[in-house]
């Protein structure tokens, strides 16, 4: 058997793999089984001087997602032999990645890039886990998709379960159990669960806990920091449009379109007669230094380079919103926010190149390996990772 702890992109797709090579899985999840359009009333986000964002479902953070589906740390897996290739072909197929058709793009989405052709940048169509035949371009892929159109981490629970597994949710994973040096199952709270074969894939903010309380090392914290930017455009109806519908990929940051109920609350607040369908946004990605730290709180700040680094990007988002149509004078941008916690146990430290921990047995497959922070979206990364990582167990 396999006991696997978390239910995201990581532990779904353990969950799944494994239970299709025969084992008998038990995936234990801390939050709720939800209605997918539900997911919004499911963030567990935590305030660490950045908002880092994820959310407490089965399912995990994928539930939220914009379906946004890039490749990233290619180059830096290889350099610890982990060639994913054939792995990200293999999700990529089964996602069903592509590019949205043009009639899935809305007019805000056009302007931005338009207006960034014209300042001589690149904009390209952001490849999407997303069915167009499904998709009912309402916007809200990160409140959760109302038609089932994109691509989540419960779909790889349903296989699963297919094949057996059972799913436990609203339990808690409290302690990892050891004898020795190798792993014996886990603790909910009162209960115990033994095996000799554990997958932690709690998350980046939950993995180091359970690891690091059985004295494995854990490793400083990057979320991928974001600043949302945005301003008035009378009734582009932005808020419509498939999120993150476009992409620049800057010098030092990842430049998105991006709509923000809260840019239209900070607007308001500021005194400008706007609606949601009256804004237009971008979003201004980083790389960020792995600056932050998961221990009883968690910690994230930004560092004087990853500041440099937002406010050039911002600068470009500034002009090509301004080249879009934004009124003069109505920029506002939000608090800062990260959407990809990991690294809090990489590889090369915390786990070995088969994600396996100085632990027999026992496995840390999610965002927490990633070797670097993307400054791109991970998933097609954590499950290629957690497909490679599966294979080997
Ligand atoms: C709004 C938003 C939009 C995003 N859009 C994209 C996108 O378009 N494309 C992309 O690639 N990435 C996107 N991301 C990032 C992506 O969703 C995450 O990086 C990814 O899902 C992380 O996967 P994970 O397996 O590490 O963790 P998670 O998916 O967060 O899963 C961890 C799971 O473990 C559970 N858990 C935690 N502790 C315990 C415990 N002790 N016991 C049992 N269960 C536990 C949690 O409840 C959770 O379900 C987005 C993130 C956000 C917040």
């Amino acid at each position: 058997m396999a006991i696997v702890v978390g239910s995201g992109a990581g532990g779904a797709t353990v969950a799944k793999e494994l239970a299709a090579a025969g084992h008998r899985v038990l995936l234990i999840e801390k939050g709720p089984e939800i209605d997918e359009e539900d997911a919004h009333r499911h963030y567990a986000n935590v305030d660490a001087g950045i908002k880092l964002m994820r959310t407490c479902c089965l399912g995990g953070t994928t539930m939220v997602s914009a379906g946004n589906a890039m490749r990233c740390l290619e180059e830096e897996l290889r350099g610890f032999g982990i060639d994913l290739s054939a792995e990200l072909a293999e999700v990529e197929r089964e996602l069903g990645v592509q590019v949205l058709p043009d009639d899935l793009i809305g007019e805000g989405t056009y302007r931005l890039m338009d207006a960034a052709s014209r300042l001589g940048l690149t904009a390209r169509k952001m490849p999407k886990f997303i069915d167009p035949e499904q998709c009912c371009r309402d916007g809200r892929c990160s409140l959760g998709c109302p038609v089932q159109a994109r691509w989540n981490a419960v779909r790889f629970i349903e296989a699963a379960r297919e094949n057996g597994a059972t799913v436990v949710t609203g339990q808690e994973v409290t302690g990892i159990l050891t004898r020795g040096d190798r792993v014996t199952g886990v603790r909910c709270g009162s209960r115990t669960c033994y095996d000799d074969l554990v997958v932690i894939a709690a998350g980046a903010l939950e993995t180091p806990r359970l690891i690091g309380s059985i004295g494995i090392p854990v490793t400083p914290l990057f979320c991928d920091t974001f600043a949302s930017i945005g301003g008035v455009c009378p009734g582009i109806g932005f808020d419509r449009d498939v999120p993150m519908g476009a992409y620049i990929a800057h010098e030092s940051s990842l430049i998105l379109s991006h709509y923000s109920r809260q840019l239209v609350a900070t607007l308001q607040g500021a005194g400008h007669a706007v609606g949601e369908g009256d804004v237009l946004g971008m979003m201004v990605k980083i790389a960020d230094e792995d600056s932050g730290s998961v221990r009883e709180t968690i910690k994230k700040g930004v560092t004087a380079p990853d500041a440099r680094r937002l406010a050039e990007g911002s600068a470009v988002a500034g002009a090509i919103l301004a080249g879009a149509g934004v009124e003069p004078g109505t920029l506002v941008s939000l608090p800062l926010r990260g959407s990809h916690p990991g690294g809090t146990a990489r590889i090369g430290v915390s786990v070995d190149t088969s994600l396996m921990t100085s632990v027999a047995g026992l496995y840390v497959c999610d965002a927490s390996v990633l070797p670097a922070a993307p400054g791109a979206p991970p998933i097609l990364t954590i499950i290629a990772l957690a497909r490679y990582a599966a294979k080997r167990m």
